[in-house]
């Protein structure tokens, strides 16, 4: 590995909770932190999930809310606020997506309560700082420690419900912040030691799941690869990936998981030419070059390949590339607008990087 001269390592502040059944823990965790009291958070597909839950803990549940929703908008946070003001709680249960649990940090962030997430998919939010907010059709971003859950259940058992498609998506999703976190400027060899093994987490887990979805064993594999991304994501800033998947994202409103899913190939190709020794395990890993490793992967697990399946136009790609390049921000290797063109040119097509 390459070890960097200078580096921070932050520590990892949050408290996690593996395992297959671990969601019997939940009353224990929130008496842990020192609550009475917590409302659950789902969203309105998942809400049987949270009553049942609310049914399980008895008198620690002040009640549950059920309408997060994608990207996190300002109206449902203030619905939700009232709500929790109302029940009484003091602490929050997120059980869900990233959308659930970005509910979770919003008002976390407001209030000061202390969270429990139980992440259902591998987007990765439960372990960072992050939060993404929706008002007026604009998304903003902050990072902030408030923000950051306390606790972390991930139950094994709550996954074998996602379905073929999200499983795969949600991982290629988890797999983007893996590799932004390699070439991160603000990473560090624990960051990238923890990546990398998810990948192999990844490799060996998911395409076990495309034919036996119910496989403990795979889903154990792939949740533990979603920790370690979600980990290496609430540490280091992201780049040129997530700049491109936030600007198609918000613009075209495209699926969040489906567009970083297709667009990985392509960026982490683009940035293997200026970090090749960097990302070397990951080509190892998926096997030929870095893009074209990470795009036999995706289509072999049956992801979605062209941001065309998607709807978008080739006009959009003129969009898109006018934003990605408007505002500058760390990316291993520099670029102008025609290579964004060019990048998203190909990702439209679904063509496999080399
Ligand atoms: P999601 O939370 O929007 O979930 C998508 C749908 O799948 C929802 O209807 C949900 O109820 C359902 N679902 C979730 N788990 C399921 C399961 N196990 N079985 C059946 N259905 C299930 O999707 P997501 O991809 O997890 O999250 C996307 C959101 O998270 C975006 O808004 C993104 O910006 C945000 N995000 C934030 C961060 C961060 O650090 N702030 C990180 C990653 C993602």
């Amino acid at each position: 590995m390459i070890l960097p001269q200078t580096f921070v390592f932050p520590g990892i502040t949050t408290r996690v909770v593996f395992g297959d059944g671990t969601l019997t823990q939940t009353g224990a965790e929130i008496t842990r932190l020192g609550h009475t009291k917590a409302l659950i958070l789902s969203t309105a597909h998942q809400a049987a999930d949270a009553q049942a839950m609310a049914a399980n803990l008895g008198a620690l549940s002040a009640g549950v809310f059920s309408e997060a929703a994608m990207h996190t908008p300002v109206n449902v946070t203030e619905a939700a606020l009232a709500a929790y003001r109302a029940s009484g709680a003091t602490c929050i249960v997120a059980l869900g997506g990233g959308s659930t649990i970005g509910l979770g940090k919003a008002i976390a962030v407001r209030t000061g309560a202390d969270q429990i997430a139980i992440p259902t998919t591998y987007a990765g939010s439960e372990m960072t700082d992050i939060l993404g907010e929706t008002l007026d059709g604009q998304k903003t971003t902050r990072r902030d420690p408030a923000i950051r859950p306390e606790t972390v259940i991930y139950d094994i058992a709550l996954t074998l419900s996602l379905p073929a498609s999200m499983t795969v998506t949600s991982a290629l999703n988890a797999i983007a912040h893996g590799v932004e976190a390699i070439y991160a400027a603000d990473g560090n060899p624990v960051l990238s030691l923890m990546s990398v093994e998810a990948m192999r987490a990844f490799r060996d887990g998911l395409p076990v799941l495309r034919t036996a979805p119910q496989d403990t064993a795979a889903r154990a594999q792939v949740l533990y690869g979603a920790w370690l991304c979600s980990t290496a994501l609430g540490y280091v800033s992201m780049a040129l990936h997530h700049k491109l998947a936030h600007v198609i994202g918000g613009s075209f409103k495209t699926p969040h998981a489906d567009t970083h899913a297709i667009l990985l190939p392509h960026t982490a190709g683009f940035n293997a030419q200026a970090v090749p020794d960097l990302l070397a395990p990951v080509a190892e890993i998926f096997g030929g070059s870095v893009g074209g490793g990470l795009w036999d992967f995706a289509k072999a697990n049956g992801a979605p390949l062209a941001l065309r399946d998607l709807g978008l136009s080739q006009t959009d790609l003129d969009h898109a590339a006018d934003i990605a390049t408007q505002a500058p921000y760390p990316n291993p290797r520099p670029f102008d607008r025609a290579d964004i063109r060019n990048l998203l040119a190909a990702a439209w097509e679904g063509a496999r990087p080399d």
